[in-house]
């Protein structure tokens, strides 16, 4: 059954209770009305024939009978009733509408035998005369306590009906009226009932559609104002829940945008269901895109999809290191199932962490220790050869003794020289994990110089003259005994590097956002093939000529890490056969 609204079950029964209830009234007011009236109208036919019976008198009137008949005209016209004097024969004496001679005997009427009784009688029935319905009363003619006779009044039943038939329309009119008022009043009433429950309804509604600050209209009834409050009460609470989820999962969503480790979640049926900026960049896809796509589709890596499938089917925790991209890209991988509260498998959570510069330190620091192991180790295996050597007997041969021992402490030396480098360099990277190395904003010409001078001894030997061009105010933020040594690294590399007799220039100079302190030499130039490895410690073009020159391999890892404290870089630029360039960037005032 199709569902009405409340004011359509209400008005109509309204209006259907008053009406049968009208109806019922109207149906008995009019019989009683109509019993009242045909009652009064009997009564007043019997006063019309009291009032024929007055006039006659007595016995010696109904002697002239045309007199009777006359009086039953004149008065019959006058109160519009037929009036009829009968004799105790029913011999007819006198009658409004008709002549007396032409009546048959009225002898066996009702009324007539009713009143010649000594009552009165009445009687409605079909007149014969008078060719309708008429309505009889008739009295007794009494002189002197002897009834002489009976005088008739008659009225037509139609007058009676007709005005009968008045009084209903009045009646139908007035109940339509009514009807139409209390229809009115109905649909006013039911409207009055509904409305309120109309309201609550819409409030209801914006509420099931997430509008939960609008609170509903508090009605005058006293139940719909208490579902009112309960709705209200039931919308706050919910309201404080919806923002206390939004509120948790905006900080979820934080937590996991901010995270470094990649973070992807998939359903049972392998569908993305989360993943976070990172896993997205990992994974280099669209965190939008992505979502709700098949896993499969979405991890390009074979090793990575092969991690991922078993981590699905797995009980337990899995943790693997995954190579990716060719692989360029290590990543620690961890994969847990995503369990319900009632423990049924919905799915697995997998955590990438980029080990990939960890890797690469590691790689690193054992290439490192290595290197430092094959420098120190060279000196030591001459100096323990020279050692056993003078030991079993050439320390008595004062010739050779005197040249094994220079040989000895030159490369006491040496291991002297790479040991300072390698504290050189740790002590820089400590002082500038703790913040220690202050810069001050100074002239910068006078280092340079100092630089250039600590390296002339060596440049004069090789007869190589080393020209400063730098602007007397040019001024940057520098560490002078730091900036000082990374110089002193680079004239002295230019020197090594260089045939003698050649030039080296030493140029400082504002360019742009920093200043520029360019080393250019005419020496041997550095293959390109070689430039981007030329800054790590113990990396060597020539690992002959570099011993053999003195160098310990140390010499660019300082000068970058010098830069690097000065907020700057260095860089280089070469020519195989002509020269290099080397060039500190640092930060001007
Ligand atoms: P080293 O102590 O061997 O000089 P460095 O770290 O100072 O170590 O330099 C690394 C390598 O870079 C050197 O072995 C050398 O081959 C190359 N090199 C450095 N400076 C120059 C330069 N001015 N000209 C040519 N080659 C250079």
């Amino acid at each position: 059954m199709g569902r009405k609204k409340l004011l359509w079950h209400l008005f109509p029964f309204f209006l259907l209770v008053t009406l049968v209830t009208l109806v019922a009234v109207s149906w008995y007011s009019a019989r009683s009305w109509r019993l009242f009236f045909l009652e009064q109208t009997a009564k007043d036919l019997e006063t019309r024939a009291h009032l024929v019976e007055g006039r006659i008198g007595g016995q010696a009137a109904l002697a002239n009978g045309p007199w009777v008949d006359k009086l039953c005209k004149d008065l019959g016209k006058i109160t519009a009733t037929r009036l009829t004097v009968i004799l105790p024969s029913g011999k007819v004496l006198g009658d409004t509408e008709e002549d007396p001679a032409k009546m048959d005997n009225h002898g066996d009427r009702p009324e007539f035998r009713q009143a010649i009784g000594g009552r009165v009688g009445m009687s409605t029935r079909f007149s014969y005369t008078m060719g309708h319905e008429q309505m009889y009363v008739a009295v007794p003619l009494k002189d002197q306590g002897r009834i002489i006779g009976v005088v008739r009044a008659s009225l037509a039943m139609t007058a009676i009906g007709q005005a009968l038939r008045v009084f209903y329309f009045k009646t139908i009119l007035g109940g339509l009226a009514i009807a139409l008022l209390v229809a009115l009043l109905s649909f006013f009433i039911s409207r009055r009932l509904s409305d309120p429950l109309e309201n609550l309804k819409r409030g209801a509604l914006r509420f099931a559609q997430g509008d939960l600050s609008r609170k509903l209209p508090i009605p005058q009834t006293d139940e719909l104002a208490s579902l009112a409050e309960v709705l209200n009460d039931m919308a706050a609470k919910l309201e404080d829940r919806i923002n206390a989820l939004i509120r948790q999962g905006q900080m979820q969503a934080a937590v996991l945008s901010s995270m470094i480790e990649g973070v992807l979640a998939i359903d049972a049926e392998q569908r993305l269901i989360a993943l976070n900026r990172a896993g997205a960049r990992l994974l280099g896809v669209d965190p939008q895109a992505s979502l709700d796509q098949n896993i499969q589709e979405v991890v390009q890596d074979s090793g990575l999809r092969w991690f991922i499938n078993r981590a699905l089917v797995a009980r337990d925790p899995i943790e693997e290191e995954v190579a990716i991209s060719e692989g360029q890209r290590v990543l620690q991988a961890h994969g847990t199932s995503l369990r319900d509260a009632s423990g049924t498998n919905i799915g697995v959570l997998i955590v990438l962490h980029d080990v990939t510069h960890l890797r690469q330190l590691e790689h690193l620091r054992r290439d490192f220790v290595a290197n430092v192991s094959h420098e120190l180790k060279t000196p030591i295996t001459s100096i323990k050869g020279f050692v056993e050597t003078l030991l079993t007997g050439a320390l008595k041969e004062p010739e050779n003794a005197e040249n094994f021992l220079r040989i000895i402490a030159k490369q006491v030396d040496r291991l002297n020289e790479i040991i300072d480098d390698l504290l050189s360099l740790s002590r820089l990277e400590q002082d500038a994990e703790r913040g220690r190395i202050f810069l001050t904003t100074q002239k910068i010409q006078g280092v340079l110089e100092t630089a250039i001078q600590v390296c002339g001894p060596k440049a004069q030997a090789k007869g190589i003259a080393v020209h400063l061009v730098c602007p007397g105010d040019l001024r940057a933020r520098v560490n002078a005994p730091l900036l000082e040594q990374a110089l002193v690294n680079l004239v002295d590399n230019a020197i090594k590097y260089s045939e003698a007799n050649r030039e080296i220039r030493v140029e400082a100079e504002r360019a742009g956002p920093e200043v520029v302190i360019r080393v250019k030499d005419q020496g041997s130039g550095i293959k390109p093939e070689h430039l981007p490895r030329l800054f790590e410690r113990f990396y060597r073009v020539d690992s002959g000529r570099s011993r053999a020159s003195g160098g310990t391999g140390l010499g660019l890892a300082i000068v970058k890490h010098i830069a690097q404290a000065h907020l700057g870089k260095v860089t280089v630029v070469s020519t195989p056969g002509q020269g290099s360039i080397f060039s500190l960037h640092l930060l001007p005032d």
